[in-house]
């Protein structure tokens, strides 16, 4: 079995999933049209979690892997190369 098969859901699992949903984000929960959700998964289980929008989907993406993300919260959000050039 492929991998994408394991954690695919059948059209009609998606369909009652996004109807358990009420065509919202299931994690900022704000509405989202069904052509642009996205299907979060978990990446070790590869099982389905729920429709996102697109933001939701990059932030669970990072929190896929929080030592990524606090690296990058680190670099970029703590001390920003860019901060040279402003002033205090
Ligand atoms: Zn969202």
């Amino acid at each position: 079995m492929r991998v994408i098969e394991k954690w695919s859901l059948s059209p009609e699992q998606r369909d009652e999933l996004w109807q358990m949903q009420h065509n919202k984000c299931c994690g900022c929960g704000r509405p989202i049209k069904r052509e642009s959700a996205r299907l979060d998964y978990n990446p070790k289980t590869y099982r389905a979690r729920g429709w996102v929008c697109y933001l939701c989907s990059i932030i669970s993406r990072a929190a896929n892997d929080m030592d990524k993300f606090n690296q990058v919260i680190e670099r970029l959000h703590k001390h920003p190369p860019a901060d040279k050039f402003y002033a205090e």
